[in-house]
């Protein structure tokens, strides 16, 4: 063997970064303190290495060619240098080396096994100089053709910026592709869909069902047995759960993950004429068509609202004296209501969803008496309600308006919704708003899924799901298929 061989040898990836300039780029990136312990992996000459070790505490840097030994245990005699000589990825996995970040330009034939190894890594940022094609892969967004099983598992363990370019001039010999320095920050599951993923990407080699068995019992503690049943009945075809993980495609992955580790709602709130009531028009336009309310007057308050002239308020306790003064009673409002019929599966839906444990939350820009009349058990039904209410005289005349205090200045569903979470303790992500027209447009953009009942155009665009069945059992399909989220 002669000594050219020796010193850079292909079948290692020995391709040395030379250009200082780079190499002092990727220093500056790192943000190194005094007081930390950095790895390596593939010291080679060992340039990044004194390069990191002017910076930090200790460099650990591991070198699987021994023939480097002589070279470099020379240059790092009494310096803040360990050097270990093995493979990283086996160095790694048996989690012998202890260090508070990663930075190297490691060897690009280990580039995905290094990331995979890195999941079982707690660390404050890894700073890597990987080949370009591979951190487009790495870092791309599902809408790409490039997104893999690699960028959604990587992305739900990390936060992953693509810092500089590195073009294939600064190394020595160059090599074929252009690279990337990427930085890897680890972070919290953002919710039980991720805790999933990473569950999933960590037991790849046992097969989906008992993966999925192990990430549940372990999540809420379940037992196995009653994990394997809520699997067994979740719908997923039974040659899918039997497929060893790492065998299993992108999309199917996704599937899965969205299937049992979407997300943990915890209440459902629903609007009511249009959603639960199957009737397009608001109540307080059947009214006014009915007693035939002068239309300009009508025109004159809705533009003095939506100017701000006017609160919410002013504008209900007006229309009530247009009704008044057309003699508008109890039993008016009695007779046109009943026309109005619940929407199919409505009742049915409120039940089941209660039965589950869901707190359910009815937030109308309504008058009560639609609401007393179809859903006459409404506050056992719902923890909350809120709703304009009618004030009558015994002889039913209207005598005013109690107006809720969230829609006072104006109707805001979204302040509802916000206050009734912080009541129940759980956050506006945490739930499920159902609704279908323009008063609903701030409390779908707040809630965690706003799903468009038959929605207008403008609902149409905040909402997560749309159903144009007209059938609200239909919105059971996006609570996880009517299951309570095992994870
Ligand atoms: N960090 C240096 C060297 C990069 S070349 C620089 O920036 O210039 C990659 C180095 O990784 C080579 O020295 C090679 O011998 C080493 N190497 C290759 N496979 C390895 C493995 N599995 N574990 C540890 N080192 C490895």
């Amino acid at each position: 063997m002669d000594k050219s061989d020796i010193f850079q040898d292909p079948d290692l990836d020995q391709v040395f970064m030379t250009d200082e300039n780079v190499l002092s780029d990727i220093i500056e990136l790192c943000d190194l303190k005094k007081s930390e312990t950095v790895l390596e992996i593939g010291s080679g000459p060992g340039n990044l290495t004194e390069a990191l070790a002017a910076k930090c505490k200790k460099v650990v840097t591991i070198e699987i060619d021994e023939r480097r030994k002589d070279e470099l245990e020379k240059k790092f005699s009494g310096k803040n240098v360990q050097i270990v000589w093995g493979n990283a990825l086996e160095i790694l996995e048996k989690k012998s080396v202890r260090f508070d970040r990663i930075v190297a330009n490691p060897p690009y034939a280990i580039s995905e096994a290094l990331i995979k190894a890195l999941f079982r890594h707690d660390f404050i940022s890894s700073i890597l100089t990987l080949p370009s094609k591979f951190v487009e892969r790495l870092a791309a967004n599902p809408e790409e053709d490039r997104y893999s099983r690699l960028s959604l598992f990587s992305q739900a363990f990390f936060k992953i910026e693509t810092l500089l370019r590195v073009e294939k001039s600064a190394w020595t010999p160059s090599p074929d592709t252009s690279s990337f320095v990427v930085k890897l920050t680890p972070r919290k599951p953002a919710d039980s869909r991720e805790l999933l993923l990473r569950e999933m990407s960590l037991q790849d080699d046992k097969k989906l069902k008992n993966a999925l068995r192990d990430a549940m019992s372990k999540s809420d503690g379940k037992t196995k047995r009653s994990a394997m049943e809520v699997i067994r009945n979740a719908g997923v075809p039974k040659k899918l759960l039997d497929k060893k993980i790492s065998e299993i495609g992108l999309r199917d992955i996704m599937e899965v993950a969205a299937k049992f580790g979407g997300k943990k709602y915890k209440l459902v709130a629903f609007d009511l004429d249009g959603t639960l009531i199957d009737e397009k028009e608001c109540i307080w336009k059947i009214i006014h068509d009915h007693v035939g309310t002068d239309p300009k007057i009508r025109e004159d308050l809705m533009e003095k609202f939506f100017s701000g002239k006017i609160t919410y308020a002013d504008w209900a306790y007006h229309d009530i004296e247009r009704w008044k003064e057309m003699g508008v009673t109890m039993d008016t409002l009695a007779k046109k209501v009943k026309e109005f019929r619940l929407m199919p599966g409505a009742m049915e839906t409120l039940k089941t969803l209660k039965k589950k444990g869901y707190k359910l939350a009815l937030i109308s820009g309504s008058i009560g008496i639609v609401l007393d009349t179809f859903i006459p058990d409404a506050h056992r039904i719902f923890d909350h309600v809120v709703i304009n209410r009618l004030t009558f005289e015994d002889d039913g005349k209207i005598t005013g308006i109690d107006v809720p205090e969230d829609y006072k200045e104006k109707e805001s569903k979204a302040r509802s919704l916000e206050r009734i979470a912080s009541l129940e303790g759980v956050s506006p992500e945490e739930c499920v708003f159902v609704g279908d027209s323009d008063n609903d447009f701030d409390v779908m953009k707040v809630s965690g899924l706003s799903i468009g009942f038959m929605p207008t155009k403008k609902i149409s665009s905040v909402s997560d799901v749309i159903i144009k069945k007209k059938d609200v059992r239909e919105i059971m399909k996006y609570l996880n298929d009517g299951q309570h989220n095992p994870l």
